[in-house]
């Protein structure tokens, strides 16, 4: 059987027609095949309404009016924040901050429960798969306190040595920062299992779900962790807006980060009290229509189902890996599904060939109407661990069938037949 056949049912074709955007050509008469999702997903039609409904009917700013468009768009806003909670599993509404997306809630999180709880010596552990984002942040947190960056390594296939963790958690070990899903090799981490490790150890976790969070069930809860981020345009939301889970204890113990309006119980002339949960974490006018459309969402998401995107993923991961595997001089990176079943990886595949190079791929395949990814994916410490310096990545997402994947080995096998 082949492992495209083993996996659930794909998804319906009708989705597509929920995305107004995919149903162009370019370059003339090129039907457009977007496999560029993780850097940035579409928007279905559903979400694009909220915005519209939201500008057009409820918009004005929130928490401070007294008149009906504020108490509208309070409302909305709240609301989405109620939508986000049970996304996520999470126990309280207030557990939950509207950021401006994965990069902010982690720094929010390293400026502000790192500094209060990070000093001389102590170590942050990290992964050779991060996204910069979930690196830099604590690279400029250990240059502030004195802390030491640590990491905890992984097969040259891209799987994480969850074995080796007790080898990792010292009694000096502050914090445990790692992705759910891989934005590069695709690998799916045992979460929960890497956060109760590390919880048993005393060890604050923060999971880096903005790969995660678009293609497979969240739950706080279940995963037990401590910090969980995302972004909004990764999961069929708009840019600018994305969540911080934060644990209550932590985040009420933690200071504000950013002052400014709304974060404050009371100013006075020389000092002020910060407002409770979870406003003491959004100062400032939040990005009111984009949390009310990131509310709608996560509508859609659940509507289909989480874990139905995720199955029709994994098929068309599966597809991809036989259909690219074949092409002459090509490397896929991260772990096989073939070899470690289909529950190791989420969509997308990330591949180099012996030539041409990335960018000329992705040019070339762009040529052809085929949407990918070139360069680093903003992980340069994985690919200097993988030995390369740029790969390609096609990423899928729920719109995606597997006649697009057709589309893409038909023509980077045409680039590569090119370039003999
Ligand atoms: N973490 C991972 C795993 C990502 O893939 C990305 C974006 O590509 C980020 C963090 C940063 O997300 P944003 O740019 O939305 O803050």
């Amino acid at each position: 059987m082949k492992l495209a056949e083993s996996t659930a049912a794909l998804l319906p074709e009708s989705i597509r027609d929920d995305f107004p955007i995919l149903a162009q050509t370019v370059h003339g008469d090129k039907q457009l095949v977007f496999l560029d999702s993780a850097a940035s997903s579409q928007r279905p039609r559903q979400v694009i309404d909220a915005i519209v409904r939201c500008y057009e009917h409820e918009y004005a700013n929130v928490h401070r009016g007294i008149h009906v468009l504020s108490e509208r768009a309070t409302d909305g806003y709240e609301l989405a924040r109620r939508k986000a909670q049970e996304f996520l599993g999470a126990e309280h509404a207030h557990e939950v901050i509207f950021t401006a997306g994965t990069t902010a809630s982690i720094n929010t999180v390293a400026r502000s429960w790192g500094d209060a709880n990070v000093g001389a010596g102590d170590e942050i552990l990290l992964t050779p798969m991060e996204h910069h984002s979930n690196l830099v942040p604590w690279f400029q947190l250990a240059d502030r306190t004195g802390a030491v960056i640590k990491h905890l390594p992984m097969t040259d296939d891209g799987r994480l040595e969850v074995d080796r963790l007790g080898e990792f958690l010292t009694t000096k070990t502050k914090l445990f920062a790692f992705t759910a899903v891989s934005n590069t090799l695709g690998t799916v981490n045992p979460v929960a299992k890497l956060c109760r490790q590390a919880r048993a150890a005393g060890v604050v976790t923060l999971v880096d779900a903005a790969q995660s969070a678009p293609h497979l069930p969240t739950d706080v809860r279940a995963w037990d962790c401590d910090f969980l981020a995302l972004s909004g345009h990764k999961m069929c939301g708009p840019s600018g807006v994305g969540l911080l889970y934060g644990r209550e204890a932590l985040l009420d113990a933690m200071p504000p980060f950013l002052g400014g309006g709304s974060m404050i119980n009371r100013v006075y002339d020389d000092h002020f009290t910060p407002a409770d949960l979870p406003g003491k974490f959004e100062a400032g006018t939040p990005p009111i229509a984009p949390a009310i459309a990131l509310g709608a969402a996560i509508d859609y998401l659940q509507s289909i189902g989480l874990d139905r995107i995720h199955a029709h993923e994994q098929a068309l991961v599966a597809h991809a890996w036989e259909r690219l595997s074949a092409i002459e001089g090509i490397r896929l990176l991260g772990p096989s599904p073939i070899e470690h079943g289909p529950d190791i990886r989420a969509g997308l595949v990330s591949f180099v060939l012996d030539r041409p190079h990335s960018h000329d791929i992705a040019q070339l395949l762009d040529n052809e109407g085929v949407a990918v990814r070139a360069g680093h994916h903003c992980t340069q410490p994985l690919h200097d661990r993988l030995g390369i310096t740029a790969s390609t990545r096609a990423s899928f997402y729920l719109y995606n069938t597997l006649a697009e994947v057709d589309a893409l080995a038909e023509a980077l096998t045409t680039v590569r037949d090119r370039f003999k």
